[in-house]
């Protein structure tokens, strides 16, 4: 997984540098002059910026030694050299863009090879203290979760356990003479144990706070998602015009009735509806007041019906109603209540009409069979004169 990619993932950002982190000022402001404005390049240097310090204290420590005596200053300057190169190439090219060319833009793996590479050498040069140059590695290795995967997550952990192998063999086989120094005996344990978590434990806040950005991104994108398939689920269920269930949701429907009816022993009505001359509406008003006529039948018709009766649009100016637990005399009334209440639209001077069948469930039958048999009676009203409900 590329890490800028997660990184960059929470739009709702505070902070434009480091988005979701919620991070101090004052740690905005360090990335930013070493960053310039690119949030993605100030990501990649949030690495750089903790292994820096690490680095930093590891010198400050080795500093203390050579002051302490159990540090000499050449074996100082020789750690420290191939620690500023090797950190001022990785922002050189981190900083100029150079680094993008490569599948881990951030040079995690560059990173953590050359942080082995101090480590070791932090071991083989600390005498008595050498314990502690092994405590950055831990930090460093960190910087693997965000970018690499597991096999090369491995092949770092390999090289650095057989590098430390090498150097532990070399300090047993050929001891140097500072390995035991004598001033080991009156070294201030305690207080440079103490420096060494003061530089270790920040550097882990940052890679803990880095992750918790990584976690509210991901949490933040799954909201979406979820958001985002709800309304997709919406509109491929809804009618846009009249905002009734469709024909997809409401087949579905009429599925789950079927078996309900049939497993419980109970019965339930189908009814179409067809708009009476809606083709003379649109003829004479236009399409426009067409679809308000079907908005205000969809409305009227919600309106006056039980809750527990589904109405959709089955198609055109054809609307499908379904009556659970209804045998068919109580959904004729129904029906003929709702027919006497749409009389009550008015549509170029004249009441909106329509024509319905109404079947109830036969008892084993397909759904679609008993909507057929609706349908014929609908046609049959639309024969008959229009502007009445069959159910027969
Ligand atoms: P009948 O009484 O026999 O049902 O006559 P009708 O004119 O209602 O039936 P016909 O099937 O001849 O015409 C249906 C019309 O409904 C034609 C079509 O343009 C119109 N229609 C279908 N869907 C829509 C829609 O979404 N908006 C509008 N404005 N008109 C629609
Ligand atoms: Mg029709
Ligand atoms: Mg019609």
């Amino acid at each position: 997984m590329d890490s800028d990619a997660v990184d960059s993932l929470d739009p709702s950002s505070a902070s434009p540098l480091l988005p979701g982190w919620a991070a101090p000022r004052w740690f905005e402001r360090v990335l930013q002059a070493l960053a310039g404005r690119d949030p993605r390049r100030a990501i990649r240097l949030v690495q750089w910026v903790t292994a820096s310090g690490v680095y930093l204290g590891c010198f400050l420590l080795m500093a203390i030694g050579v002051a302490d005596g159990w540090m000499d200053l050449p074996r100082l300057a020789g750690w420290t050299t191939f620690v500023v190169l090797s950190t001022a190439v990785s922002y050189a090219a981190l900083r100029s863009g150079w680094s993008e060319r490569f599948s881990d833009p951030a040079l995690t793996e560059w990173q953590i090879v050359m942080g082995v590479i101090a480590a070791d050498w932090g071991y083989l040069i600390c005498g008595p203290l050498r314990t502690i140059a092994l405590l950055p590695l831990l930090v460093i290795f960190l910087f693997a979760a965000f970018a690499l995967r597991w096999r090369q997550i491995a092949i770092l952990t390999v090289f650095a356990l057989a590098s430390l192998g090498l150097v532990v063999f070399w300090l047993t086989a050929f001891p140097p003479p500072w390995r035991d120094s004598p001033a080991a005996a009156t070294l201030p344990i305690d207080q440079l144990n103490y420096i060494v978590v003061l530089v270790v434990l920040p550097a882990l806040a940052v890679i803990a706070a880095r992750l918790s950005a990584l976690r509210r991104a991901l949490r933040t994108r799954r909201e979406e998602l979820t958001q985002l398939l709800a309304e997709v689920q919406r509109l491929a269920t809804t009618d846009e015009l009249t905002g009734l269930p469709n024909r997809r949701w409401m087949t579905e429907r009429l599925r789950q009735e079927q078996q309900r009816a049939d497993g419980e022993d109970t019965t339930f009505c189908v009814a179409i509806v067809d708009l009476d001359h809606f083709k003379r509406i649109n003829d004479r008003l236009g399409h426009a007041e067409g679809d308000a006529a079907l908005v205000a039948f969809s409305r009227r018709a919600r309106s006056v019906l039980p809750a527990r009766d589904v109405l959709a649009r089955w198609g055109g100016e054809e609307f499908l109603l379904l009556m659970p637990a209804v045998e068919i005399e109580e959904a004729t009334i129904r029906m003929e209540y709702l027919r006497q209440s749409i009389l009550r639209i008015m549509v170029d001077g004249r009441p909106l009409t329509f024509s319905a069948g109404v079947a109830q469930h036969v008892p084993g039958q397909d759904v679609l069979d008993d909507l057929r048999t609706a349908d014929q009676r609908m046609y049959s009203a639309k024969q008959s004169g229009r502007d009445r409900v069959l159910n027969a």
